[in-house]
C-alpha cells in the first residue's frame, strides 16, 4: 500500500453523500408518479472506477452495482462479491459471445441481451452450468443505426426465442435512449413494450434523466457519474 491508499481522501465522504442524495431524488420521483420508492432499484455503474470507489460505495450501504465490459469486471468483482455475498452485479454493456461463459459465471443481470445467436450461446452456458442469472432484452427505442439493441418491432420474436424456446430466464427491458432529445418520449414507448409483453422489470434512465424515467415506469436507474463522479 503506498501513501495515497492511506490517506483520508477528500472523496471519502463524497461518494456516500451522492449516494444519499441519488436515493432522495429517486424517492421524489417515485412518489411525484404515485408509486412507492421501493419499487425503484438504484443500479451504481462503476465502470473505470476503481474498488477504491466502489467499496466506499458498499460502506455507504450500495448493493447493486453495473459494469459495461466483461474483462473489466472481472479485475474488479470476484473478490467483492466473495466478500458481500448480497452484492448484485449487473452487465449493461455489450456482449460479445467469446465472452459469454465468463459473464454467466460473473452476472447476476444480463440487461443486454439483443439478438438470436447471444440467445442461444447464453442458454448453452446457462444449462451447461446451471447458473441462473436473470436476462433483459435491450432495445434500440430509437431505432439508431449505430446503436445495440433489438429493433423495437423485433422484442416479440427474440423474447419468445429467448423465453420460450432457450427457456432464459428473461425478466425486464433495458435502453439507452437517443441523445439529445426528450427522454420521455421514449421512456414512455419502452413502459408500454413492457407492459405489452408483461415483463416486471424496466431499466432505463441515466444520470442525467433518470427522474424522467421514473417518471415512466423504471424499476431500475442506471447511475455512474451521479455516484462516482466524471470519467
Ligand atoms: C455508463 C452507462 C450508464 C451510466 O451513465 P451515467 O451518465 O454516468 O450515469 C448507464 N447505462 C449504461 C448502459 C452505461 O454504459
Amino acid at each position: 500500500m503506498n501513501d495515497a491508499d492511506l490517506a483520508m481522501e477528500p472523496d471519502d465522504d463524497a461518494i456516500a453523500a451522492r449516494l444519499n442524495a441519488v436515493q432522495e431524488k429517486i424517492g421524489k420521483a417515485a412518489v411525484a408518479a404515485g408509486r412507492d420508492p421501493r419499487s425503484v432499484a438504484l443500479v451504481a455503474v462503476s465502470k473505470t472506477h476503481g474498488i477504491r470507489a466502489i467499496r466506499q460505495a458498499l460502506a455507504a450501504g450500495q448493493r447493486v452495482f453495473g459494469e459495461n465490459r466483461v474483462q473489466e469486471a472481472m479485475t474488479k468483482f470476484p473478490q467483492l462479491k466473495a466478500e458481500f455475498p448480497d452484492l448484485i452485479l449487473h452487465l449493461i454493456g455489450p456482449l460479445q459471445t467469446n465472452k459469454v461463459k465468463d459473464a454467466v459465471a460473473l452476472f447476476d443481470v444480463i440487461e443486454t441481451v439483443d439478438r438470436p445467436k447471444l440467445a442461444e450461446k447464453l442458454a448453452e452456458e446457462v444449462h451447461r452450468t446451471g447458473r441462473r442469472p436473470r436476462f433483459y432484452i435491450q432495445v434500440n427505442i430509437g431505432n439508431e443505426p449505430q446503436k445495440a439493441g433489438v429493433a423495437p418491432h423485433d422484442v416479440s420474436a427474440l423474447l419468445a426465442l429467448s423465453r420460450d424456446d432457450y427457456r432464459l430466464p428473461v425478466v425486464g427491458l433495458m435502453c439507452i435512449p437517443p441523445a439529445g432529445q426528450d427522454p420521455s418520449f421514449y421512456f414512455t414507448q419502452m413502459a408500454a413494450l413492457a407492459n405489452t409483453h408483461q415483463l416486471p422489470i424496466l431499466s432505463q434512465g441515466m444520470s442525467g434523466d433518470y427522474p424522467a424515467a421514473i417518471a415512466a415506469g423504471a424499476t431500475h436507474v442506471r447511475l455512474g457519474t451521479a455516484i462516482f463522479g466524471a470519467r
